[in-house]
């Protein structure tokens, strides 16, 4: 980084990492890359794209999302006049510039964060522009170029800021499942919500020289582990050593190495398109797929080029076996067995570029747990009162769930790759007369159980098992029940070694797609993305007293209030509760608990959660695989597009 000196046009800057001083025109020159000591200085979006992309061939996108103030967010400033500061120091409209250009000739659609705008913040209005920029790349069939730089997600709009993670992520699934080359761009700083999410959920992720990346940020880790930090920790070196990115690269040599991948992207969809033409010709090669001749003959042939191939896993390289055409169909696939070990027309069924036009995901087939909310709401009280319930040590943990709502559960252990997250269990059970795959959050009711669940804190390992649990359900085309209960992913050292910002990122990408029920219970805290990691679901319930957020009320305070006792107060602020969060449209139904809270009757809190997995459940039994993910996509893609004006379907309420 480098400082600027002196004032009016900042003729002279010092340089942060040597102090040399610079003359300003002299480090423009150099890519505002420090010629003494090579310290890359952060770039605004504009600034970005001229050294990106070719010269006139950027165009922004057409629209711009109305503001949003989903919660009426106030710390000590009104959020509004957060965006108006914002706007006055950037000279920009919102944290994101996208639209499409030429990089060496190759178009590309692309999304360029900006650090200056509230740190680079991904809100409503964020996630909308650049789902809509990803849409624009699946619409074009162009590769999808991300560059970003962000502190993570935007308190100030709560957990509708949580539901971008997914919304962005599903965008970039539909385009993987297309065969369309996403490459992110990390660069100085990229933490929290964005790094958990499109930053390494993308096929390629190059770190900009100098950028650090990570899951919790190191004041955060500093301040939960009493550590200091080993050196060089999140920064670009760091992160090619653990296997978290595939190069680092200079700045002087970023356009170079995204032209190279531009390039090969390219070359590799016309052999493909050359191949689709042959394969048409063969009769013998329509005769292997007759469900599907029309989108053969066609040339759209992803899903009879992926039949040929075999049974494909959710995130296999089959989906890129795609051609060019509108997406494939399952939905007249009568077996949903069958359909949901066949992932790829599923996947191809994704967002379209046009927007949603959503009939919503409301099953109503829970109506008796529904009339609840009222009486909830009509008990209205204290916000912080429920945080504090939420965490009680005696409620029901998921293994208690497990034991008191289910039947017969097995539990399968471990990520297969060297590790079983303590924080995370999951296995196969029955829910009334069917099999579930059940995977939540493990806590405790003591210190020696809280300790050795890590608090349900899962680490990288217990995403990944998590992860191969929700594969394998697919397979065998099980529902899965999600029990999310969890302060957030575990923030230590060793979980960012491990790849925790990418580990979330993948379960996100995983659910949009997962060809199954998926249906998730918030039954004590939902913490962040931590929570969302096992939350991208169909149907989205919350205990009574539970809390789903974006960000601890501690944690949030810390940041917005001159000192962390301000925590209830920041609790009312997110509008956490359960009924806040059906009234955002985030939760769907909320579900009952005994007097006074679960702890009191853990017996009747299992019986009426399994009422309420039931209930939400069993519509979902019968639908389409297809559509089960296009809704899917539709619930989260309005969450964006609702709140901005844009084409989803309106939901819930604005305070
Ligand atoms: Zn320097």
């Amino acid at each position: 980084m480098t400082a600027t000196v002196g004032h009016g046009e900042q003729l002279w800057s010092r340089c942060d990492g040597c102090e040399a001083l610079l003359y300003r025109k002299r480090l423009r020159r150099n890519l505002d890359v420090c010629p003494e000591c090579g310290s890359h200085v952060r770039l605004g979006a504009p600034e970005r794209l001229r050294q990106l992309v070719d010269p006139s061939s950027f165009a922004a996108l057409p629209d711009r999302p109305d503001d949003v103030d989903p919660i009426g967010f106030v710390d000590v400033l009104p959020y509004p006049h957060r965006l108006v500061a914002a706007r006055a120091g950037t000279g920009l409209p919102e944290a994101v510039v996208c639209g499409t250009a030429t990089i060496g000739g190759h178009p590309v659609a692309l999304a360029v964060m900006d650090f200056r705008f509230l740190g680079g913040s991904l809100g409503c209005v964020v996630g909308e522009l650049i789902t809509r920029t990803a849409e624009r790349a699946l619409n074009d069939g162009v590769p999808l170029v991300l560059v970003t730089a962000s502190g993570g997600a935007r308190m100030q709009e709560g957990a509708l800021s949580l539901m971008q993670m997914a919304t962005v992520s599903q965008a970039v699934a539909a385009l993987r499942e297309a065969g369309l080359l996403t490459v992110s761009v990390l660069t100085d700083p990229t933490y929290g919500g964005v790094a958990a999410s499109f930053a390494t959920n993308t096929d390629v992720v190059l770190a900009e020289s100098g950028a650090r990346m990570g899951f919790a940020g190191p004041r955060v880790i500093r301040q939960v582990t009493g550590r200091d930090l080993p050196e060089g920790f999140q920064t670009a070196e760091f992160l090619l050593r653990h296997g978290q990115v595939d190069m680092v690269v200079q700045r002087r040599s970023l356009r170079a190495r995204l032209l190279v991948l531009l390039a090969a992207a390219r070359s590799a969809r016309a052999d493909r398109r050359a191949a689709d033409r042959r394969l048409v010709c063969r009769p013998e090669a329509v005769q292997l797929m007759p469900r599907q001749p029309a989108a053969v003959s066609a040339g759209h042939s992803r899903v009879g080029l992926t039949a040929l191939s075999g049974p494909a896993t959710s995130d296999g390289p089959d989906g890129r076996v795609g051609g060019d055409g509108p997406p494939g169909r399952l939905s007249d696939v009568p077996d949903g067995r069958a359909a949901a070990s066949r992932s790829d027309g599923v996947r191809g069924d994704g967002v379209q570029a046009d927007g949603v036009q959503g009939d919503g995901v409301r099953t109503d087939g829970a109506q008796a747990v529904a009339v609840q909310v009222d009486g909830v709401r009509a008990g209205a009280r204290d916000p912080w009162d429920t945080v504090r319930t939420a965490r009680h040590p005696g409620r029901p943990t998921t293994l208690d769930y497990l034991d008191t709502a289910f039947d017969g559960f097995v539990e399968l252990h471990g990520d297969r790759l060297g590790a079983d997250c303590p924080a995370v269990v999951g296995g196969l059970a029955r829910l009334g007369d069917r099999y579930v795959m059940v995977i939540g959050h493990q806590k405790g009711h003591n210190t020696a159980e809280l300790v050795a669940r890590n608090f349900g804190m899962a680490s990288p390992a217990g995403h990944r098992k998590a992860l191969r649990l929700m594969r394998l359900a697919a397979r065998l085309g099980l529902p899965v029940v999600t029990l999310v209960d969890t302060p957030g992913a575990d923030p230590g050292v060793r979980a960012e070694e491990q790849g925790q910002a990418a580990a979330i990122a993948e379960n996100i990408l995983t659910l949009s797609s997962l060809p199954v029920p998926v249906v998730a219970v918030v039954t004590g805290e939902g913490g962040s993305g931590g929570a969302l990691a096992l939350a991208v679901a169909d149907r989205v319930l919350m205990l009574q007293h539970a809390v789903y957020s974006v960000i601890s009320p501690e944690g949030c305070a810390a940041i917005l209030w001159p000192d962390s006792s301000a925590a209830p107060l920041a609790a009312r602020a997110l509008r956490l509760t359960a009924p806040d969060l059906c009234a955002l449209g985030i939760a769907d139904d909320v579900v009952a608990e005994p007097e006074p809270a679960a702890h009191g009757d853990p017996e009747a809190a299992g019986e009426l959660l399994r009422r309420a997995v039931l209930a939400n459940l069993t519509p979902l039994l019968d639908v389409p695989p297809a559509t089960l993910v296009r809704r899917r996509r539709q619930r989260f893609r309005r969450y964006g597009a609702a709140r901005t004006g844009g084409a989803g379907a309106t939901v819930g309420v604005v305070r």
